[in-house]
């Protein structure tokens, strides 16, 4: 199984447009790895993206990936679904169509499980709802799952777990193949799902956290804010790890606003034990 994180950004992407902090200045001399986009994961055996932040097209680009056939989305969230234009921008062919009328020739599928399906068919505008816009083109053909319920696709075997948090529900994707099995948890999983079918990993991907202590600005997140109901700290994501039996853990979905420069992540890595995901980073298992 090869795995790419296109993009290990949070909500807030690094540089943030604007900021002149000394993070964001470092990123925008030296790109990647100080740089982060949008959160994003592409399988490369499956041409399969998990969600599809603003900077998909650049993602795709920059990792020379020519193809998508499948799209999972973990949740609705717009840095996880505002690139869902990707599909017409990769195969909407508009001389083909009014020219020759002709149909798009490939339907990308997408998956979500059917309360995240409900979210993203209700995002649109007052004509109607893009993803149905889509449906309609031709673009794209959608696959609501049920909780738990497995997917086949090639060699892969699929489950998503719900999530339900204090606003939206959001998933917990297992991906199995060959005896490998890894879990994308990038955003909104707090309270993790408690199924024993997530245990025993050989990769948990999460996002969800903070830092302790200064963040940007010098503020810190008090005891008893709500960030900390909504957002694991890397001990509490160690302690998941060894409570899954993961065998690794990478630490993805990292904020503008925690402040800590790439080479900073590295010096926290050895002190935290856990891995931090950059934009383009390759995972063979
Ligand atoms: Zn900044
Ligand atoms: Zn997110």
């Amino acid at each position: 199984m090869e795995l790419t994180i296109l993009g290990s950004g949070g909500s807030t992407t690094t540089p943030r447009p604007g900021c002149d902090c000394r993070v964001c200045r470092e990123a925008r001399i030296k790109g990647i790895p100080y740089a982060r986009s949008g959160p994003s994961m592409f399988i490369r055996d499956l041409n399969l993206l998990c969600d599809t932040p603003e900077e998909i097209a650049t993602q795709l680009n920059r990792e020379r990936i020519g193809c998508v056939e499948s799209i999972l989305y973990t949740h609705w969230h717009p840095d996880h679904t505002f690139g869902m234009r990707i599909v017409e921008r990769m195969y909407k062919f508009w001389l083909d169509m009014f020219v020759n009328q002709e149909n798009p020739k490939k339907k990308v599928k997408v998956y979500a499980l059917h309360d995240v399906m409900d979210d993203l068919m209700s995002m649109g505008y007052r004509g109607g709802s893009f993803l149905k816009y889509y449906q309609r083109s031709n673009l794209i053909e959608t696959i609501g799952l049920e909780d738990a319920e497995e997917v086949r696709i090639n060699s892969f075997k699929i489950t998503p777990f719900e999530v339900q948090t204090t606003y939206n529900p959001s998933t917990v994707f297992l991906i199995e193949e060959k005896g490998k099995r890894v879990a994308y948890a990038p955003c909104d999983v707090k309270p993790f799902p408690k199924t024993t079918r997530l245990r025993n990993l050989d990769l948990l991907i999460i996002g969800s956290f903070h830092l302790e202590g200064a963040l940007k600005n010098g503020i810190a997140i008090p005891s008893g804010n709500p960030l900390r109901k909504e957002l694991f700290t890397l001990k509490e994501i160690r302690e998941l790890g060894t409570q899954l039996v993961a065998r690794k853990t990478v630490v993805t979905h990292i904020e503008e606003e925690w402040n800590r420069t790439y080479d900073e992540y590295k010096d926290l890595e050895k002190e935290q034990r856990v891995t931090f995901a950059y934009d383009g980073m390759h995972i063979k298992l």
